[in-house]
């Protein structure tokens, strides 16, 4: 690895592994990056230094993160970790103990730091006249999207007050921290001004939202919000944007948010990762919210705003899980009607209390239940799509692909969820960025297809 020439800027790789949360972290760390007169770079012959951002969730996610690490350091040799698995610096040191540094999620400045060790960074005269954004370069949004311009993530707290015993990020991430109000709200205003479309407001709990500030009132704009999820929802309607809630926990309080999702001013969409329909195994999975009555509240979202999309997540084969409770897992799919649902078998994660639960379930039955669980959840979900066909769906373009355009409709978060396939998207000259009403005329189990209403079709 060749130390980088003084008449060039200081080049560093970065490769993003892990969540949409560690996203949010990558674009702070480039951000500053940036700021500093580095040159981000694509590959790895081009970079003086690499930055691994890795994740630590499950074991699946730390192979994929050592794999990340290990490849960096064979075509490159220069190697900095950071993100979630940084917390584990053991694991990390004994497989690869030729790593420069090790540090951990949301730890900036320690990541900086590291950077200027390996690389320091140029003397820039235009550069050092700026005044260093310092620690608002990490909070005021101005930043390198990873995610294409007319989308952002939004991060409004780190860290988790529970304690969910097949889950190790509190141990590596902390307790709730939220940011105030008005500190994600001039953040959001400033992605608006740069062009963003939709936001998607992360975290790992944004039913919490500003509990540990005792919900404290602050100034935007002139007048006064609490921090809390549903002043954050007013707020951002304030910017005419699609604004999207993921992870979310059913608590009562988030009734409070559903009327501002049947009046248009967030998206009627609701990511709330349920896990599981069992209260006996909720209960040993230590989950937040109120498991009891799920079924009640999802039919009373649904009575207060009928357009709502409901996306979860769940866990099959977690240790104890009887037949006859996956089958009511199974029965609570057909009760709920979910539209968008992700599944995975158990797979125990270092560190975690649930290692230590009794009665763990076979592989072969974790994977037969998690076939059977898809399978069920696939007729739902092409259903519910099918019930669409018909409709005329406000999207948001992606991308244009020869004569395609990719869009997403308000139920369709990025990444995760299914895309409307506009068929005359090139013909109707649309660009990624913008809004278009589209007529669907079919569906599969995941996407659906349809026409743009040329003479609708606004930027
Ligand atoms: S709510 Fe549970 S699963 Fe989510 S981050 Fe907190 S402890 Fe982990």
């Amino acid at each position: 690895m060749s130390q980088h020439a003084s008449s060039r800027s200081p080049r560093v790789g970065f490769v993003s592994l892990g969540c949409p949360k560690a996203l949010v972290d990558s674009e702070r760390i480039l951000t500053q990056l940036r700021v500093e007169g580095y040159d981000l770079v694509q590959t790895y012959d081009d970079a003086d230094v690499v930055v691994v951002n890795t994740c630590g969730f499950i074991d699946s996610a730390v192979a994929e993160s050592l794999d990340a690490i290990g490849e960096a350091l064979a075509e490159n040799g220069k190697v900095i970790v950071t993100g979630c698995l940084g917390k584990r610096a053991d694991v990390i040191r004994e497989a690869h103990p030729d790593v420069l540094a090790i540090t951990g999620p949301q730890d900036y400045a320690s990541v900086m730091q590291a950077v200027h060790t390996a690389l320091p960074p140029a003397h820039d005269p235009f550069v050092d006249l700026v005044p260093r954004r310092a620690a608002s370069a990490v909070d005021d949004g101005i930043g390198i999207k990873l995610t294409p311009k007319h989308y952002a993530y939004l991060k409004i707290s780190e860290g988790c007050n529970h304690r969910c015993s097949f889950c190790i990020i509190p141990s590596m991430r902390g307790d709730l921290v939220s940011r105030p109000i008005d500190d994600v709200l001039r953040e959001a205003e400033k992605l608006a001004m740069g062009g963003v479309k939709e936001l998607l407001v992360v975290s790992q709990d944004t039913s919490a939202y500003g509990v540990d500030l005792r919900y404290a009132e602050r100034t935007w704009r002139g007048s006064a919000y609490e921090t809390r999820m549903k002043s954050l929802c007013e707020g951002l309607s304030q910017l005419g944007l699609w604004t999207r809630l993921h992870y979310v926990y059913p608590y009562p309080h988030v009734d409070d948010v559903i009327p501002l999702m049947a009046d248009g001013k967030v998206l009627p969409y609701l990511d709330i990762p349920f896990q599981h329909a069992s209260p006996r195994i909720l209960k040993l999975m230590k989950r937040p919210g109120a498991v009891d009555r799920t079924l009640e509240r999802i039919r009373n979202w649904r009575a207060m705003c009928p357009e709502l999309t409901i996306r979860s997540t769940f866990i099959v084969g977690f240790p104890g899980e009887t037949d006859e409770e996956f089958e009511a897992l199974l029965d609570f799919l057909d009760e709920a009607q979910l539209d968008r649902v992700g599944a995975f078998a158990y797979s125990p994660v270092e560190g975690a209390t649930a290692n230590a639960l009794p009665d763990p379930v076979p592989e072969d039955v974790k994977q037969e239940r998690l076939a059977r669980f898809m399978a069920r959840q696939a007729e739902i979900s092409a259903l519910r799509l099918e019930a669409k066909v018909g409709t005329v769906q406000r999207c948001l373009v992606d991308a244009v692909d020869g004569d395609l355009a990719i869009a997403r409709s308000r139920a369709d978060a990025p990444e995760i969820d299914g895309t409307v396939q506009v068929q005359n998207g090139l013909m109707a000259g649309l660009k990624p960025g913008d809004f278009v009403d589209v007529e669907i005329l079919g569906s599969d189990e995941h996407d659906l297809y349809g026409e743009a209403l040329i003479e609708e079709m606004a930027g």
